[in-house]
C-alpha cells in the first residue's frame, strides 16, 4: 500500500491541543496495526529550537539521532512508541537555510527562488520524505501555529498542493478549532470555527473531518450546524472535551468515532482495534492507590513544559508503581542552607533538574547536599548530576573552589568540564554533544539493577562532562561512576555509596519513557522514594498518609 497522509491544521486559537490530537489519533490507528508516523512542521524562523529558552519554547526534544527538536515529538513516541528523527520536525528556518544552501551551490541556475515553487517544494520534500520509508503506512502532518498567521501560508500552499499530487482520497484534512461557550448567553458559539474554516479553505484546503475543541460537550445541533456551514457531514464534526489526563484523549477520540472517520475516508485496512493495555494504563493513571511527593528542583519551573519529559515519565513510573507522583515544583533560586529542610522536608524523593547557566546553582548544591545527608532518594539529571559531583567535592573532599568550568572557569578543582571536542566550537545551534551514546554499567549498582542489563544506550544533550582526572578521589568518599561510555571513557553516571538511591545520570533517561516502556530508572526512583515515604510514616507521625488526590500537576488538559 502507498503512504497516506493527514495533515492537522488549527484555527481560532493556539495551544489548542494539536499534538495530543495528532498523537492521539496515531494512537489509535496504531492499535489497529497501521504503521504511523508523526511529522511537526514549526511555521518559526529558528532552524530548531535548540537555540531558543525553555521559557519562550518550553523541553528541546532530543532524537535518538541527535535532532533538536519540539517538545510535541515527544508526545509522538510516548504515545506511539516509536523513535522519531530529525525528518520528524521540520522548520521554516531549516527549510530556508536548505533553499539557500542550495542556491549558492547552483541548483537553481538561472532560475528566479520563490516561495512557489522552491520553499513549497523543499516542504514537501520533507513530507514524501517520511511517507517513502519502508515501514509508514501512514503520516500524519502536524502544522504549527494558527491558520492566518501569515508565516503558515507556504506549509497550507504545500499541503494544498499535495492533496491533488497524492490525490484525494490518499489524504485527510483535519482543522481543530475551538467552540466557546459564553456563559452570558448560556451557549456554545460555532462562529469562529466557521470564520476559521473560511480563512483555511481561502487558502484551498477544505477540512474534511473539524475536531472541536471545547469545555462542554457538543449536542447534535451544534454540530449539525458546523457541518452545515463547513461543507461537512455532521459525523465528521468530533467533539475534543477536555480530558483528566492527555493519556485520556486517544479513549475519547475513539468515543467520539475520529479513527473509524479517518479510516473510512483513507480506506485503510486495519486489523481488530486493540486498546486494552492502554485502557490499563489510564485507569491506573486516574485510579492510584497512594501518592508520593517528588522535589522537582529547577530554576525554570514556574514553566512545566520547560520538564515537559520529566513530568510525563513520572506519570508512566508512578503508574508502574500504582502511585500518584506530585511533584513539587521548588525554584532553585529560592533554595539556601537555611531554608533548604523547610522546603524539602514533606518530600520523599528529590530531582534535580538539566539546565543550562549559573542561576540557580547555589540551590541545587544545596539541594544534592540535603538528599545525600538526609539519605533521601536522588536522581540528578545532566546538569543535576554535574551538581552532585560538585556538591560531593566540596563538602566530602573538602575542595571549596570546585565547579564546573561553565560556570567558574578559573576554579581550580574542575571537576565538571568542557569536553575536548567542544574547546574550538564557536556556533551555539546543535553543536553539543547530541543524541543517543552507549553506556556500560557496572553490575554492582542501581542503575544495573533497575536497567537489568549492563548495555544501554541514552540521549545527550550537554557540553561539558565529569572530569575523570578527579575520579579517584571522588571514588575514595564514595562517589562511585557506575556508568561509562565504553568507546571514550567518559563517565555517565554517578552513585553515591551508603546511601539508600542516590543516582545521577549525564544524559536525559526522560526522553525515552513511553506509555508502553516506562523507563527503568524513573520506575526505580519512584519505588526508592515510596519505600522511604514508608519508612518516614513508621518514624514521625504518619503525616504522609493521606488519600489519593488529584494531580492538577500533571494531568495537564490537552496542550501543545
Ligand atoms: N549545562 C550543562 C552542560 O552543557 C548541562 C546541560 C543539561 O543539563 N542538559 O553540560
Amino acid at each position: 500500500m502507498s503512504c497516506k497522509y493527514i495533515f492537522v491544521t488549527g484555527g481560532v486559537a493556539s495551544s489548542l491541543g494539536k499534538g495530543i490530537l495528532s498523537a492521539s489519533l496515531g494512537r489509535l490507528l496504531a492499535s489497529r496495526g497501521v504503521r504511523v508516523t508523526i511529522q511537526k512542521l514549526d511555521p518559526y524562523i529558528n532552524v530548531d529550537p535548540g537555540t531558543m529558552n525553555p521559557y519562550e519554547h518550553g523541553e528541546v526534544y532530543v532524537t535518538q539521532d541527535g535532532a533538536e527538536t519540539d517538545l510535541d515529538l515527544g508526545h509522538y513516541e510516548r504515545f506511539l512508541g516509536i523513535e522519531t528523527s530529525q525528518n520528524n520536525n521540520v522548520t521554516t528556518g531549516r527549510i530556508y537555510f536548505d533553499v539557500i544552501s542550495k542556491e549558492r551551490q547552483g541548483a537553481y541556475l538561472g532560475k528566479t527562488v520563490q516561495v512557489i515553487p522552491h520553499i513549497t517544494d523543499e516542504i514537501k520534500s520533507h513530507i514524501y520524505a517520511l511517507g517513502n520509508a519502508e515501514d509508514v503506512d501512514v503520516v500524519i502532518v502536524e502544522v504549527g501555529g494558527t491558520v492566518g498567521d501569515i508565516e503558515s501560508l507556504p506549509y497550507i500552499e504545500a499541503i494544498r498542493q499535495m492533496r491533488y499530487e497524492v490525490g484525494r482520497k490518499d489524504t485527510c484534512s483535519i482543522h481543530l478549532t475551538l467552540v466557546p461557550y459564553l456563559a452570558a448567553a448560556g451557549e456554545l458559539k460555532t462562529k469562529p470555527t466557521q470564520h476559521s474554516v473560511k480563512m483555511l479553505s481561502e487558502s484551498g484546503l477544505w477540512p474534511d473531518i473539524i475536531a472541536c475543541r471545547s469545555e462542554f460537550p457538543l449536542d447534535n445541533g451544534i454540530k449539525q450546524k458546523i457541518a452545515q456551514f463547513c461543507n461537512v457531514e455532521v459525523q465528521d464534526v468530533i467533539a475534543s472535551l477536555d480530558a483528566e489526563t492527555i493519556y485520556e484523549v486517544p479513549l475519547l477520540m475513539r468515543e467520539e468515532g475520529l479513527d473509524e472517520r479517518v479510516i473510512e475516508k483513507l480506506d485503510l485496512q486495519t486489523q481488530p482495534l486493540d486498546l486494552d493495555d492502554w485502557k490499563s494504563f489510564v485507569k491506573a493513571v486516574k485510579e492510584p492507590s497512594q501518592d508520593v511527593t517528588i522535589a522537582l528542583v529547577g530554576k525554570y519551573v514556574e514553566h512545566h513544559d520547560a520538564y515537559k519529559s520529566i513530568a510525563e515519565a513520572f506519570v508512566h513510573a508512578g503508574a508502574k508503581n500504582d502511585t500518584n507522583v506530585v511533584i513539587k515544583w521548588v525554584q532553585s533560586e529560592s533554595v539556601t542552607a537555611s531554608n533548604v529542610q523547610e522546603l524539602l522536608k514533606d518530600c520523599s524523593g528529590i530531582l534535580v533538574a538539566p539546565g543550562f547557566g549559573d542561576r540557580g546553582i547555589e540551590g541545587k548544591l544545596e539541594a544534592v547536599r540535603y538528599a545525600r545527608e538526609q539519605k533521601i532518594p536522588f536522581f540528578g539529571i545532566c546538569l543535576g548530576m554535574q551538581c552532585s559531583v560538585v556538591e560531593v567535592a566540596r563538602n566530602l573532599c573538602g575542595w571549596q573552589e570546585a565547579h564546573s568550568t561553565e560556570f567558574d572557569e578559573a576554579s581550580d578543582k574542575p571537576v565538571i568540564d568542557l569536553m575536548a571536542e567542544q574547546r574550538e566550537i564557536e556556533d551555539k545551534g546543535g553543536t553539543m554533544r547530541l543524541g543517543s551514546y552507549e553506556c556500560t554499567l557496572s553490575e554492582e549498582s542501581h542503575a544495573f539493577r533497575a536497567y537489568g542489563k549492563t548495555d544501554i544506550t541514552e540521549r545527550h544533550r550537554h557540553r561539558y562532562e565529569f572530569n575523570n582526572e578527579f575520579k579517584a578521589d571522588l571514588e575514595k568518599v564514595g562517589l562511585r561512576a557506575t556508568g561509562v561510555n565504553p568507546s571514550r571513557n567518559l563517565v555517565e553516571i554517578v552513585e553515591f555509596q551508603d546511601h539508600p538511591w542516590f543516582v545521577g545520570v549525564q544524559f536525559h533517561p526522560e526522553l525515552k519513557s513511553t506509555v508502553s516502556k516506562p523507563h527503568p530508572l524513573f520506575v526505580d526512583f519512584v519505588s526508592a522514594s515510596l519505600a522511604y515515604s514508608t519508612s518516614k510514616e513508621g518514624r514521625v507521625d504518619g503525616d504522609q498518609k493521606h488519600a489519593p488526590t488529584k494531580d492538577t500537576s500533571l494531568k495537564a488538559s490537552i496542550s501543545s
